[in-house]
């Protein structure tokens, strides 16, 4: 696809004298006089010098080399790289909401602030907690947000030693990673071989750290896409200890319409905006990692918050009032990312109360018509009905010497994105695929031919697998080479003159 007329890299395009650009004259004079000698430029810069055109051609080309989910299916289990639909995009850019300042005056923004408060309300609706901030900019920061609110209510019931969160083994690398940045110790929760947590080894660690547990982690559905059926017992045990139950609900797709967080004993959840409520994401953001609570935890949650004054009949802003108020105060940069609450806020409304009861039920159906349709060709280590996503532990044939890092690779030849390979860490050569629910049936069905035509290949010709991707501007990298000994600069090969 890519065009080598229009180059790899701009500077190899670059011309000397050639402009893409006209400033208008400037009304003002200024001289180098003016500034520090010692900070002048001795040289001008090498920049690259290119007409419009070209530039355009250049970048466009560029666009071409990436894969995104408009360009084709993109099954990233855990990820939920959902159609992301460009009304979205339209409502979030409208200048009365690109323009705003984080500190203007409640009232000069009041459409503003009315949709937030209602996508806050709307996400207790959604999950049966009593009250969300939408302030952290991702899921880890919500975990954080979250488990300092858990901390924040010990501490306000002196109950200062509560300092250890039990975590399933098959959990998000996030969940124990946030706990040790909120100063917290963890203790990992064996899961059992159908990738539920263990209730026995559950109760013996409860018997053994009992008055020092903060709270418990959880995923459900779980990592491996299998929902969790033994929460009421465990929400039980781990409240009579006195600790409390935290949510990881970043793909919270199958749940939605389903089945309620709040409903299940959970006391503090967070939820990926960035992935269930379909803004796009990947590369590092934005993001929005919303928390909630559950009544009686609300007046920990940080700052600013967004409320409705019944009196006045106006959206307002609360800062943390006072010295005894009990908030964790900001967390972030004001409101986090307004951007992203807008594209929710659209995606929610777009769909309408009925239809986003759809979203959980149809994305639980298509991994389950994935997963039933290719068992017989790769390995399911944990065979029953699925959530939104599966695992599969490579092929089934292990004979072929044919990997999951081959058979992701050799997906991108047919088009396709490959689905999150090699997490959770509980199999060798785990394949984690989640379709999500806006995938059309005909997708399905090709994505389908083409892992069974894969399959197919490994035992005929495995060296094509092995040696794919054969169509793709860039061929296999070594991962290896790239991450140790990455070249991130160009030097600069004279074609000018000079
Ligand atoms: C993506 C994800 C997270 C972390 O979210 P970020 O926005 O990447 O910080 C946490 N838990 C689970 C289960 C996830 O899939």
């Amino acid at each position: 696809m890519n065009n080598r007329l229009y180059g790899n890299l701009i500077f190899e395009l670059s011309r000397k004298g050639r402009k893409g650009y006209s400033l208008p004259k400037a009304d003002y004079s200024y001289s180098t006089s003016d500034l520090p000698q010692n900070l002048l430029r001795q040289n001008d810069a090498a920049l690259p010098e290119c007409d419009e055109l070209t530039v355009v051609r250049h970048y466009t080309n560029l666009s071409h080399n990436n894969f995104g989910v408009n360009d084709g299916f993109y099954p990233l289990g855990s990820c939920t790289m959902k159609y992301n639909p460009v009304i979205n995009e339209e409502i979030a850019s409208l200048k009365d909401f690109a323009g705003l300042h984080p500190l203007q005056p409640a009232d000069t923004c009041q459409w503003a602030l009315n949709i937030y408060y209602d996508l806050q309300k709307a996400l207790s609706e959604l999950t049966g907690l009593s009250e969300f901030t939408l302030n952290p900019c991702a899921g880890a920061h919500g975990e954080l947000t979250g488990l300092m609110v858990i901390r924040a209510y010990h501490q306000s019931r002196n109950d200062n030693e509560r300092v250890n969160v039990i975590i399933p083994d098959s959990a998000h690398g996030t969940n124990p990673a946030s706990a040790a940045v909120c100063g917290l110790h963890i203790i990992e929760v064996k899961s059992l071989a159908d990738g539920t947590v263990d209730v026995e080894s559950l109760k013996a660690l409860i018997q053994e750290h009992g008055t020092s547990i903060a709270a418990m982690m959880m995923t459900n559905p779980n990592t491996v896409g299998m929902f969790e059926r033994q929460i009421p017992e465990i929400a039980k045990l781990i409240h009579d200890c006195g600790g409390l139950m935290y949510y990881d609900g970043a793909n919270l797709n199958p749940m939605l319409g389903v089945a309620r967080p709040g409903d299940m004993g959970f006391d503090v959840m967070h939820i990926n905006l960035h992935k269930t409520f379909s803004t796009p994401h990947g590369g590092g953001g934005p993001g929005c990692g919303p928390v909630g609570v559950r009544e009686g935890l609300e007046q920990f949650l940080p700052t600013p918050h967004v409320a409705f004054n019944e009196k006045t009949n106006a959206f307002v802003v609360e800062y943390a009032p006072s010295s005894d108020s009990m908030s964790l105060g900001s967390i972030g940069n004001f409101f986090g990312n307004f951007g992203v609450v807008l594209k929710a806020y659209s995606y929610i409304l777009s769909l309408g109360k009925e239809n986003i009861k759809m979203v959980g039920p149809l994305s639980t159906l298509n991994a389950n018509y994935i997963k039933e349709s290719l068992k017989d060709l790769y390995e399911l280590p944990i065979n029953g009905s699925c959530k939104h996503e599966f695992v599969f532990d490579g092929l089934k044939d292990k004979s072929t010497g044919v990997t999951t890092m081959d058979i992701a690779k050799r997906l991108l030849d047919y088009g396709y994105h490959a689905p999150t390979i090699y997490f959770p860490l509980l199999f060798h050569e785990a394949m984690m695929i989640e379709p999500t629910e806006s995938e059309s049936k005909e997708t399905i069905d090709d994505f389908i031919r083409v892992m069974r035509a894969i399959a197919d290949e490994a035992k005929n010709d495995p060296e094509l697998v092995k040696t794919a991707p054969h169509n793709t501007p860039i061929g296999r990298v070594d991962d290896v080479l790239a991450a140790k000994h990455p070249v991130l600069t160009f030097k600069q090969i004279a074609n000018d003159g000079n």
